[in-house]
């Protein structure tokens, strides 16, 4: 069953654990991400942006894949689908398209309040229709989906304001970057993250660029706050990883394994596995039902 991100992410507050948001690339993908949510009974949000989902043929066959599998694989636990980094065009698409959840990243319009207005207006929808809103305050360092930003702290004063608007969750800068992090980064703000929940509250906050943040400092931000980690990049390279091994080892030259179910299958196993890892890391494992 597809549900809102609202209830996960609220009783992930409570509970101080993080949930996974894993972007999804196709079919298999969205597969692997379910056969690790489920086998450690977790919840899980996948989610894909613009360009993600014009790779896979649009938004309703990024939904359908996701409904059909969830309905297919018998999995139990709650399942949001959500749209990453939307514009404010992308976002009616995807509550039409019957996501359950959208991103509105409002961070590159021209100025702050018109973030706020189309904020104000895309949740008065999406509730509307019980699909939960995440807005964006500030830049994430970084580039995502071709669209670069300056990485920067959240200002608090903002952040409270897109709050006060009635979002459901909240993605805040605090140092962290989209891709792979450079070796002279400085790392989370911890200072930053106290001054922000301190104006927001139990409002449920979104780490973007949650690869190769060390372990401890995203558990860290966890108990200061995060309930929704995103992750990317990072099945992508455990996917690449795995598929280079396989080809170099000269395995994809015997018998019928040039067969893209052979092939592709050590990839999406390791997919499943390095789930796995970020689902315990972030410790939202038994908590389907939470
Ligand atoms: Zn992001």
């Amino acid at each position: 069953m597809l549900v809102s991100a609202t209830d996960m992410l609220n009783a992930a507050v409570e509970g101080h654990y993080g949930i996974a948001a894993f972007n999804t690339n196709n079919l298999e993908w969205t597969r692997s991400i379910l056969t690790a949510a489920e086998e450690l009974q977790s919840p899980v949000i996948i989610q894909c942006t613009r360009g993600a989902a014009n790779w896979q043929q649009g938004f309703k066959v990024v939904k359908d894949v996701v409904e059909d599998l969830v309905d297919y694989m018998n999995i139990t636990v709650p399942v949001a689908v959500h749209l990453d980094h939307g514009t404010y065009e992308d976002c009616f698409e995807a509550i039409e398209a019957g996501f359950t959840s959208i991103m509105y990243d409002g961070s590159h319009e021209a100025t702050f309040e018109i973030n706020k207005e189309r904020t104000a207006e895309l949740v008065k929808l999406a509730h509307s229709k019980g699909i939960s809103v995440e807005a964006e305050v500030g830049g994430i360092g970084g580039v995502e989906d071709g669209v670069a930003s300056n990485g920067e702290l959240a200002d608090p004063k903002e952040c409270k304001a897109i709050a006060d608007l009635g979002v459901d969750f909240l993605a805040c800068g605090i140092g962290n970057i989209h891709g792979l992090y450079p070796a002279d980064w400085a790392g989370l703000s911890m200072d930053r993250l106290a001054e922000i929940k301190a104006e927001v509250g139990d409002l449920p906050l979104v780490l973007h660029g949650g690869t190769g943040i060390p372990t401890a400092m995203v558990q860290e931000a966890i108990s200061n706050g995060v309930a929704k980690i995103n992750v990317n990049t990072d099945l992508q390279v455990a996917m690449a990883k795995a598929t280079r091994a396989f080809i170099e080892s000269g395995k994809d030259l015997e018998g019928k394994n040039y067969d893209p179910r052979k092939l592709l299958k050590p990839g999406y196993d390791a997919i499943v596995d390095r789930a796995k890892e970020l689902i315990r890391d972030f410790g939202s494992d038994g908590k389907g039902w939470a």
